[in-house]
Formats: structure tokens, C-alpha cells, sequence
């Protein structure tokens, strides 16, 4: 019932030159005092998705600086998912009626996993509510092993039906982390709550250093003009990432840059229904424009072509209507782009003033991309401010050492 991942290798020293010194010295220093520690990382899936990205990098760093640190997945059939997407959906605030038969499909895979735990590490690490309740079933773990229930998603108003099944299981656990402290359910009592906001890993192909003329060369390969200025957009297709607001927003700022291209980029899945009929309005919405080119994973478009595109992009746009986090707004970012993005979720949080201009409304944010578009030197301010902030905060050295200084508490 559990998959065991292998992750590969990477070197923290191989950071050293990009991340301040003191981070740097901080995580040698909690790495020594946790030497050995064995820690396990359970979360639902290996492929795709926010959580994944960051365990690809996370565990072999952990690794790295000395630690026993393992990654296995639940393995579960597609009626466990089902009930977990609903909890996901619940959890931040959607309708969902929990029945006996959700319960007991949920609750029996987590039984079955549970047991295949072994009780050989210090701390378990639970990600999101599909192995939630492994805690509870693990009756064979050792009383003195530690649990983190690590939760990535926003459930500040949760469906009520839903949170109170699951506060019994979650309230066992060790400590209970949050991407920020607005994201914890109201009102509940945790053991341990601790806020760490996720973060980008500056060397994986998404991030790492792209020359100009590279990015330059691969975006002309798909036809846009690299010489031109381009605004892009990198998300899902689907209602809460707006992108026929950013299609909106494109002919408000061409009237005043009429030279402007759009990139729509947005990763889809084969059997996500949702996500196509969405990407077929967006087509609709773009009414045949030249300008308006839309990309996917399915027609080519990786990590390199995404960090291609935000790294050539001459502003980027985030107009969101509600956010999870929005780490494609770090993404950019930590590329020197000046950002247009909307004041919703966790993008405020990244978006430091001076580093980009948050907006409320579709013509704010024609406005704001003017502004970039015809100030050059403004945004190549912004763009730097924007990737210094990223450096000190959101790089995924910063993430191992706020989950160190975690362990280091647990364990004593
Ligand atoms: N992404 C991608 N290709 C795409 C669209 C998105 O690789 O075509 C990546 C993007 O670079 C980012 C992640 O998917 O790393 C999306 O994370 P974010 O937190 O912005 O939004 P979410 O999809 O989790 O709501």
C-alpha cells in the first residue's frame, strides 16, 4: 500500500553561491544536530502537482545535509481518490456530502498503508488530508516517534461536515503545519501549529539560470515573437486562474502597446474534462487573434519551455481570483520579471512593495502592464527586487531550514 520514490541526487553545497550566508550556516548547524535523525515523507502521489515538486527536491537535500530521509506514496485505488479530491475541494470550503461508504473506503485504505509503515524513523511526515489518518491506525509505531501533519492547501473556511470528521485525527499528530497562519482552520486548538510558506527549487530546469539568447531561441520555436514584447500568463486552465480576464487585460494594454503578444501556458491532464472544456472557452474568448498563442504540456511545453517563457516574458501576469499559494508568481520572480499580479491568497505574501504591483480589477491591471511595458527601467527595478526578496524567502533552502528547526524542536 505504500510506494517508495526515489527522488535521485542533489548537493546543498551546490546553493551555497545563491542563498545568504547566514541560511547557509543555519541549516550546516541544525543538519549536525539532527544527524541521523530518520525521517519519513508520506504524501498520495509522486507525479504532478505542487507537493511532489517540492519532495523531489526536498528529500534528496535532506539527505545531503546527513538525515535518514525516506519518500513513499500511498497507493490507492481510483474510489480512495475520489472521496480524497472531495475532501481536497471540502476542506477549502466546497459543498460535500460525507457518507458511511466515503468513510469507510477512506478509512480502510488509510488502515491498509498504516500498517505498512515500519517503525524505523523519527519523524513521520503526512502530507494532506489522503494519508491523513495514518497516525491513528499506526498502532505498531513506537509511543516516542514523532508526527507533522503538513497541510498545503487553504482551510481557513472549510466544509464544516468534512473538518469535523477529520480534527480527531489531525489534533493526534505532533504539530500541525500551515502555509501561513490564515490558513489554519478557525478556532481549533492545535498542539503545535507552525506556519512555512512552500518554496522554488533555483536549480531544478524550471528555475535554473537560462541565458537570454537561449530563452530567446526557444520561444521563437513556437512561433512567438521573441522580439516583441510578451506578456504571459503560466497556470491552469480553470476558472480561479482567469484566463480569459488575462485575455480581457491583453486588448485593454494593446490598444495603448499594440505590438503586445499573449502566452497562455497552462499544464493539462488527458482526463481532466474540466480543464479541456475550460481551455476550449479560453480558444473561443481569443477569437482567432494572432497574438494570442495558448501552450500546454500536451503540445511540448515542459519545465524548460516554462522557464523559457517566464524567462523572456517582458511582464507576467498572475490575475487569479482565488489562490492556494501561486508559486508560479516566486517562479517569475526569481527570473527578474516584473509581475502583475492580483491581491488574492498567497501572493500578496511574495509580492513585497516595489517588486511588482498587486491589482483588484481587470482594467488595474491593463494599467499596471502599461506601466511596465513603457517604463523599462521600472520594471528592471522591480524584476531585481522581486528575485532578491525570492532569494532570501522563498528558494528551497529557506524550506529545509524552517522544517529542520522543526525536527530539532520535536526531538529535543
Ligand atoms: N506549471 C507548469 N506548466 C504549466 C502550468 C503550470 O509546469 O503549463 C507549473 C508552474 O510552473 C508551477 C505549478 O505548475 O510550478 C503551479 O503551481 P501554483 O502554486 O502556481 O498553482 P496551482 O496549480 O498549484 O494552483
Amino acid at each position: 500500500m505504500l510506494q517508495r520514490v526515489n527522488p535521485g541526487h542533489k548537493s546543498f553545497a551546490d546553493y551555497r553561491s545563491i542563498i545568504p550566508r547566514e541560511l547557509y550556516e543555519e541549516v550546516a548547524e541544525l543538519a549536525g544536530r539532527l544527524e541521523g535523525a530518520r525521517v519519513l515523507h508520506v504524501n498520495a502521489t509522486a507525479f504532478g502537482g505542487g507537493v511532489a515538486e517540492i519532495l523531489y527536491t526536498l528529500v534528496p537535500l535532506m539527505r545531503d545535509v546527513g538525515l535518514g530521509c525516506e519518500w513513499e506514496v500511498m497507493f490507492g485505488a481510483e474510489a480512495f481518490f475520489n472521496v480524497t479530491k472531495g475532501f481536497h475541494n471540502a476542506l477549502q470550503g466546497s459543498a460535500f456530502e460525507l457518507t458511511i461508504e466515503d468513510r469507510a473506503i477512506y478509512e480502510e485504505y488509510n488502515r491498509q498503508s498504516a500498517a505498512a509503515l515500519e517503525d524505523e524513523y523519527d519523524i513521520f511526515f503526512i502530507h494532506d488530508p489522503q494519508p491523513a489518518l495514518l497516525r491513528h491506525f499506526a498502532e505498531h509505531i513506537s509511543e516516542e516517534r514523532k508526527w507533522i501533519w503538513r497541510c498545503h492547501i487553504d482551510t481557513s473556511t472549510p466544509n464544516g461536515q468534512v473538518m469535523e470528521y477529520l480534527l480527531p485525527y489531525l489534533l493526534d499528530y505532533d504539530a500541525q503545519v500551515f502555509t501561513m497562519e490564515s490558513y489554519a482552520p478557525p478556532g481549533v486548538d492545535f498542539k503545535k501549529p507552525v506556519f512555512i510558506p512552500p518554496a522554488i527549487d533555483p536549480l531544478s530546469p524550471k528555475n535554473m539560470a537560462l541565458p537570454a539568447e537561449d530563452a530567446h531561441y526557444i520561444v521563437d520555436q513556437f512561433g512567438v515573437d521573441a522580439s516583441r514584447p510578451i506578456l504571459l500568463q503560466v497556470s491552469r486552465f480553470d476558472p480561479w486562474k482567469d484566463p480569459m480576464g488575462v485575455i480581457d487585460v491583453y486588448r485593454m494594454v494593446k490598444e495603448e502597446v499594440p505590438e503586445i503578444q499573449l502566452v497562455l501556458v497552462g499544464s493539462m491532464a488527458h482526463d481532466d474534462p474540466e480543464g479541456w472544456d475550460y481551455w476550449n472557452r479560453t480558444v473561443e474568448h481569443a477569437a482567432g487573434d494572432e497574438d494570442i498563442f495558448l501552450f500546454s504540456n500536451l503540445t511540448n511545453v515542459g519545465s524548460i519551455e516554462v522557464n523559457a517563457f517566464q524567462s523572456r516574458a517582458d511582464v507576467v501576469i498572475q490575475k487569479s481570483i482565488r489562490e492556494g499559494f501561486g508559486l508560479v508568481v516566486t517562479e517569475a520572480l526569481w527570473k527578474g520579471r516584473p509581475v502583475v499580479a492580483s491581491r488574492v491568497g498567497g501572493i500578496p505574501m511574495q509580492v513585497p512593495p516595489g517588486a511588482g504591483l498587486l491589482v483588484d480589477s481587470i482594467p488595474e491591471a491593463a494599467s499596471a502592464c502599461v506601466k511596465l511595458l513603457n517604463d523599462p527601467e521600472m520594471a528592471r527595478e522591480m524584476g531585481r527586487r522581486g528575485k532578491e526578496y525570492v532569494r532570501r524567502h522563498f528558494l528551497t533552502p529557506r524550506l529545509l531550514r524552517d522544517e529542520l528547526r522543526l525536527f530539532a524542536e520535536l526531538l529535543g
